[in-house]
């Protein structure tokens, strides 16, 4: 059992299939504190399991290195900022907002030499951004951004909240997504009616 910022999480950790749910449990968990909470929550979690984690993922883990991010063509891939640490961004102070999108957009422009224009919520959930975080991101020298649900960008969208699909790791289901107008036109249809 764990304490995720006040609520208990009971976890299993038996197979492959448990420990799946058990971080999908803590991961979503997570999602829902402040950063101090999440930092003090993965102590604990760490202290019960026994295991030490490290400041830095290992090499399994490790992100994409800025070499290699250099490496993709800027005509074809642009680069964007999605924050330092991945806070739930309504839940940060002013201050902790303005520092997460101008460290970040300013450690990318510096690493690559390249101008960050696009940001990305993190979690991009309805309920995780709102208009003063728009408005943030804005002031900080973003064009855009984009939210982690909807299908389709209409005419009128709101550049600050921009819908996107999501890659699959499936390339034949993703090319299904793009091809499928009418089929992304209906779940909007369905989406906006559920509203
Ligand atoms: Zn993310």
């Amino acid at each position: 059992m764990f304490n995720i910022g006040g609520s208990a999480q009971y976890i299993v950790l038996s197979d492959k299939y448990t420990r799946y749910n058990a971080w999908n449990k803590l991961a979503d968990a997570c999602l829902l504190i402040t950063q101090n909470e999440r930092l003090i929550a993965l102590d604990e979690i760490g202290s019960i399991l026994g295991v030490s984690i490290p400041d830095r993922p290992s090499q399994e883990f490790r992100a994409i290195t800025w070499d290699q991010l250099g490496q993709l063509d800027p005509e074809l891939i642009e680069i964007g900022s999605h924050t330092c640490s991945h806070p739930i961004l309504k839940k940060c102070s002013e201050s902790e907002l303005e520092n997460e999108l101008t460290q970040s957009k300013n450690t990318i422009e510096s690493e690559l030499g390249r101008k960050v224009v696009s940001f990305c919520y993190p979690n991009g959930q309805i309920s995780d951004y709102n208009p003063s975080v728009m408005q943030a991101v804005q002031k900080a020298g973003y064009t855009n951004a984009v939210v982690a649900h909807g299908t389709l960008v209409e005419a009128n969208a709101n550049r600050f909240a921009l819908e996107r699909i999501s890659a699959p790791h499936n390339n034949q289901f993703f090319q299904y997504m793009i091809d499928s107008r009418p089929y992304l036109s209906q779940q909007k249809k369905s989406l906006i009616g559920s509203k």
